[in-house]
C-alpha cells in the first residue's frame, strides 16, 4: 500500500502540503496524495547523507557491490506492482516498462561488477627516486567520491532514469550517498522503488543516510537541494530551462558544484545520396517508427533529418507520409508535456517555410499525434526555431541543395547526444568528410541505425557538447558515468600503513599503473 511519505534516511515522514498523483491517460487524480518535502526534510536528508558519506565511501568494494546487487534484487521483486503503477502514472505501455525495469536492475548489477573490477579508481604509483636531482617523491593516485549527490528523477524514464536509475546507480557505485528529488509525474512509482532501496540499505547493514527520497511538485524543493552545502554534485535529465536553472543555482553557491544535466538534443540524421536512392522507402518506415516510439518522448528522438533534394528524397517524403498515417496517437507522460508538444507543433505549422509532410492518427486529449514537417536548407539556417527540441513524436526533414549545405548545417548545429549517417559503400568518401564535423557536435555517432535505443555498456556515451549536456566530458549512461562523481587525489610520501587499499605495495590483483606501466 502506498502512503505518500518522504523517505528521510530510513524514516518515512509525513507532513507538509500534499499533491496528487495523476493517471496519465485520464488526467484523473489517483490515490494516495503525496507529501511535499519541507525545507526541514531537505536539510535532514542532506545531513544524514553527509553523516553516512565517510562510512559508505570506506566500505570494501565487494560490500559496495553486494549492496548494489541487493538493491537490484529488491526492485526486481516488486514485479508487476511496480510496472502497473508506472503504467498508470506515465501512460507508457507495459512491455516498455517491463523492459525498463530490466534495464534498471541490469545497470545496478553492471555497476556492481564495475565497482569490484576497480579500474575506475585509476590507481597510479610513481615510486620515489631519491638519487634524482631534485629527489623524486613517492606519488600515489586514486579517485575518490565527491560526496552526497542530488539526483533529479526524469519524467520520461520513470524507472531507468529516476529513483534508482542511471544517475543514482553511478553515484552509489562511485561511493556517493544519494538524495533523490522524485519527479512529480510518478510519485507512486518513486515510493515503491525508494522502499526497495531502503530495504537494500538496511539489508546491507549500511547507514540509513546512504539513500533518501524527497517528493514535491515545485521548484523550491529542487533549488533547496542543489543549494544545500552538503550536496557535492547533481545529476539531472529534463528540460533545458530546468537544467540551466539548476546550473545557475549550483554556480551561485559559496562552494560551486558540478551539475551533470542532460537537456536537449535533436539528434540529426543524414541520409547519404546512394543509400537514399537505394532504400528510400525502407528508410522512411524506420524513420517513422523511430520518431514515434514511446510517443517520441526520448532524448534521442530523430528530430532533424537532412538529405540532398531530388527524386530520391521525394520518394522518401511520400513514403514517410504514408507510413505516418496509421501511427496511433499515444498517451503522453503529463498534461504539461502534451501541451508543450502541441504548442511547439502549432508554432512550426505557423511558418510558411515549413510544410506539413504528414500526420499520424488523431487520439484522445491526453495523446500526442505524430507530425513531420519539411523545410529547405536555407530556411533551416535562417530560423533557429527549427533546431529546437520538440519533445514528442515529431521531426523535420531538411531539403538541402547539396552535401556542402548538409555539412554547413551540421557544422553550425548545437551540441547533440547523437548524430547518424545512413550510407552505403558509394557514400563512404562523402561520409568521411562529414565525420570530423559530427565528432565535434555529438556524443555518439551512429552508422545505419536509428538513435532511439541506448545500450547500457562500458563503451556507451550518452552525452555530448552543450546543450545536449551541461558537460560534454561525461556520459550519463554506461559504466563511464561513474567518473562524474569522482575526483583524483594524490598521496605524496605517505607511510605504507596509512595508504588506502589498492595503493600499498603489498596490494595485488588490482589494476594500476606503476611507474607508467599498466599492470594487474
Ligand atoms: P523539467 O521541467 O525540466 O523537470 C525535471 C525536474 O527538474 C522536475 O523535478 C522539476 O521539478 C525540476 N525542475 C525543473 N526546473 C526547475 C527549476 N527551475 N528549479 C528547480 N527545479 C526544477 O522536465 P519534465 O518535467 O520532465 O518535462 C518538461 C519538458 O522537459 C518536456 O516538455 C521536454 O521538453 C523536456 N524534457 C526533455 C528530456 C530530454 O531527455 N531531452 C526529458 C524529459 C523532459 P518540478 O516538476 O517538481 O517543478
Amino acid at each position: 500500500m502506498l502512503h505518500g511519505k518522504n523517505l528521510i534516511a530510513g524514516d518515512w515522514r509525513a507532513g507538509g502540503t500534499t499533491f496528487a498523483a495523476v493517471d496519465a491517460a485520464s488526467g484523473a487524480a489517483i490515490e494516495p496524495r503525496f507529501y511535499e518535502a519541507t525545507a526541514g526534510d531537505v536539510a535532514d536528508a542532506c545531513a544524514a547523507a553527509a553523516d553516512a558519506q565517510h562510512a559508505y565511501a570506506s566500505l570494501p568494494l565487494a560490500q559496495r557491490a553486494a549492496f548494489l546487487r541487493l538493491a537490484a534484487d529488491k526492485i526486481d521483486a516488486l514485479g508487476d506492482t511496480l510496472t502497473q503503477r508506472a503504467m498508470q502514472e506515465s501512460g507508457l505501455p507495459e512491455a516498455r516498462l517491463i523492459g525498463e525495469r530490466g534495464r534498471t536492475v541490469g545497470q545496478l548489477r553492471l555497476f556492481a561488477d564495475e565497482v569490484e573490477n576497480g579500474a575506475w579508481q585509476a590507481l597510479r604509483i610513481d615510486h620515489a627516486d631519491p638519487a634524482r636531482t631534485p629527489p623524486k617523491p613517492d606519488l600515489r593516485l586514486r579517485k575518490i567520491p565527491l560526496g552526497p549527490v542530488a539526483v533529479f528523477g526524469a519524467s520520461n524514464f520513470p524507472l531507468a532514469f529516476s529513483v534508482a536509475g542511471g544517475d543514482t546507480a553511478s553515484a552509489l557505485a562511485a561511493g556517493c550517498c544519494v538524495v533523490v528529488k522524485g519527479h512529480p509525474a510518478h510519485p507512486g512509482t518513486s515510493e515503491l522503488v525508494a522502499g526497495a532501496m531502503a530495504d537494500a540499505v538496511k539489508g546491507a547493514g549500511l547507514p540509513a543516510g546512504v539513500f533518501s527520497l524527497l517528493n514535491g511538485a515545485g521548484y523550491d524543493l529542487g533549488e533547496a537541494l542543489v543549494k544545500d552545502p552538503r550536496i557535492a554534485a547533481v545529476g539531472f535529465t529534463g528540460s533545458r530551462a530546468g537544467g540551466l536553472a539548476l546550473m545557475q543555482h549550483a554556480a551561485a553557491r559559496a562552494v560551486p558544484i558540478p551539475v551533470y544535466a542532460e537537456m536537449s538534443s535533436v539528434n540529426p540524421v543524414v541520409l547519404m545520396p546512394a543509400k537514399l536512392d537505394s532504400a528510400a522507402e525502407d528508410l522512411a518506415a524506420a524513420y517513422v517508427a523511430s520518431l514515434s516510439l514511446g510517443a517520441g518522448q526520448f532524448c534521442t528522438n530523430p528530430g532533424v533529418l537532412l538529405a540532398v533534394d531530388g527524386t530520391a528524397l521525394d520518394r522518401f517524403v511520400v513514403a514517410t507520409a504514408k507510413a505516418l498515417e496509421p501511427v496511433a496517437a499515444q498517451t503522453m507522460l503529463t498534461g504539461g508535456i502534451r501541451k508543450a508538444y502541441e504548442s511547439s507543433i502549432e508554432k512550426l505549422g505557423a511558418y510558411d517555410s515549413a510544410s506539413l509532410i504528414g500526420r499520424g492518427a488523431e487520439g484522445s486529449a491526453s495523446c500526442g499525434r505524430a507530425h513531420v514537417y519539411a523545410v529547405s536548407g536555407a530556411d533551416f539556417r535562417a530560423n533557429g526555431l527549427f533546431e529546437e527540441e520538440v519533445f514528442g513524436p515529431s521531426s523535420i526533414i531538411v531539403r538541402c541543395v547539396d552535401l556542402a549545405e548538409v555539412a554547413a548545417i551540421l557544422g553550425a548545429m548545437e551540441g547533440q547526444l547523437t548524430a547518424t549517417l545512413h550510407m552505403e559503400e558509394a557514400d563512404r568518401a562523402d561520409a568521411a568528410d562529414l565525420l570530423p564535423i559530427l565528432e565535434q557536435r555529438a556524443g555518439r555517432i551512429i552508422a545505419n541505425a536509428w538513435p532511439t535505443g541506448v545500450d547500457v555498456t562500458h563503451a556507451m556515451v550518452h552525452g555530448g557538447p552543450f546543450p545536449a549536456t551541461s558537460d560534454g566530458r561525461s556520459t550519463s549512461v554506461g559504466t563511464l558515468a561513474i567518473d562524474r562523481f569522482l575526483r583524483p587525489l594524490c598521496y605524496q610520501d605517505m607511510p605504507e600503513d596509512l595508504l588506502p587499499p589498492g595503493l600499498r605495495e603489498v596490494d595485488s590483483n588490482v589494476w594500476r599503473r606503476v611507474d607508467g606501466v599498466y599492470m594487474a
